[in-house]
C-alpha cells in the first residue's frame, strides 16, 4: 500500500508501557536475601542431557538451576504442587516484565489464580543486558522446542524436545499417564537462553548462550511448587534445537531449604482478587 502522507508522524509517536508494573506488590529482596544466607542444600536432581527432571519445592525454600560441565540452555516448568491447573503464565509474566527476566522479577501464575509463582532471588548473568542484537537472557518470549513443529517444518519424528522431555518427566513425577501429563506441559522460562527478536523480520532468534559452568539462577517458591526442568538438545542453542546435533550438558537443580525463623510472619501470596463474575 502507498503510505499515508503523515506516515513519518505516526511512526513517530512514542510507545507507552502496557502494563506500569509499579503497582505491583513489591518482594522484601532483602528477606529473601537474608533467608537464603541461611540455606542448606536438601536436595539434589540433575537433568540429563536432552532429558528432564522434576523437583518439589516448599513454599518458602529456594531451588537453584546450575550448568554444569559446559554452556546449557534450560526449558523450565512450574505447577503448584497441588493444582496443576495453575502453571506458570510465561505470556503473563512478559507482559508485567518484559522479554527477560531476572533479579527480583517474579514468575507468574496463570488464571484465574494469577499471582507470583516464584521470585528470582540471583541471578549471575545479569551483567549480560541487552546485546546490540537485541539479544537478552532468560526469555519469556519462546515457547519450548517440541515435535510438532519439526514435523510441520520438515516431517520428522523426534523425541527428544524440551516438550516431551518435561512430559515424560510430569508423567514420571506425578503418575499421570503419558497422555493426560502432556496437556499441563505449557509454555516456559527460557533459563539461559540467549534471544530476541530481528528488528528487520521481528523473528525470534537465539545465540549462543553466555552460560558457563558455575553461572546459577536461584528462586524463591512463593507457594509449594511442582517443577520441571528439561537440558534442552539445543544445548546452548548457538545453531539448532530439535536433533541430536548439538553438544549438550546436564542442568543442575538444588533445592535450598532456608532457616525458616529467618522469613518472620512471610505468608504465600493469596491467588489473584478479581470476584470471577465476569459480568453476570
Ligand atoms: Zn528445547
Amino acid at each position: 500500500m502507498t503510505e499515508p502522507k503523515d506516515a513519518a508522524e505516526r511512526r513517530a509517536i512514542a510507545p507507552v508501557i502496557c502494563y506500569p508494573n509499579d503497582t505491583l506488590p513489591v518482594p522484601d529482596m532483602a528477606l529473601y536475601a537474608a533467608a537464603l544466607d541461611t540455606a542448606r542444600v536438601s536436595e539434589t536432581v540433575l537433568a540429563a542431557p536432552r532429558d528432564a527432571c522434576a523437583f518439589r519445592v516448599p513454599a518458602g525454600s529456594f531451588f537453584r538451576i546450575t550448568s554444569v560441565e559446559g554452556p546449557q540452555v534450560g526449558d523450565l516448568n512450574l505447577w503448584n504442587a497441588h493444582d496443576l491447573s495453575e502453571r506458570f503464565y510465561s505470556g503473563k509474566t512478559r507482559a508485567l516484565h518484559g522479554t527477560h527476566v531476572t533479579t527480583g522479577e517474579r514468575l507468574w501464575s496463570a488464571f484465574p489464580h494469577l499471582r507470583p509463582m516464584a521470585t528470582i532471588v540471583e541471578d549471575t548473568l545479569d551483567w549480560y543486558g541487552i546485546d546490540p542484537y537485541g539479544g537478552s537472557v532468560h526469555d519469556v518470549i519462546g515457547t519450548r522446542c517440541d515435535p510438532y513443529t519439526g514435523n510441520l517444518l520438515s516431517g520428522s519424528q523426534y523425541h527428544h524436545c524440551c516438550h516431551s522431555n518435561l512430559t515424560r518427566a510430569l508423567s514420571t513425577a506425578t503418575g499421570l499417564p503419558l497422555h493426560d501429563a502432556e496437556p499441563h506441559v505449557h509454555d516456559v522460562l527460557n533459563v539461559f537462553m540467549c534471544t530476541g527478536f530481528t528488528r528487520d523480520t521481528g523473528q525470534y532468534f537465539m545465540k549462543a548462550s553466555p552460560v558457563r559452568p558455575g553461572d546459577h539462577l536461584t528462586v524463591f517458591a512463593e507457594i509449594d511448587l511442582l517443577g520441571a526442568l528439561s537440558a534442552c538438545p539445543g544445548g546452548d542453542c548457538s545453531s539448532e534445537h530439535s536433533s541430536d546435533t548439538a553438544a549438550c550438558h546436564p542442568l543442575q537443580v538444588d533445592i535450598l531449604t532456608p532457616d525458616s525463623a529467618m522469613l518472620g510472619n512471610w505468608q504465600p501470596p493469596q491467588r489473584n482478587g478479581y470476584d470471577r463474575s465476569h459480568g453476570l
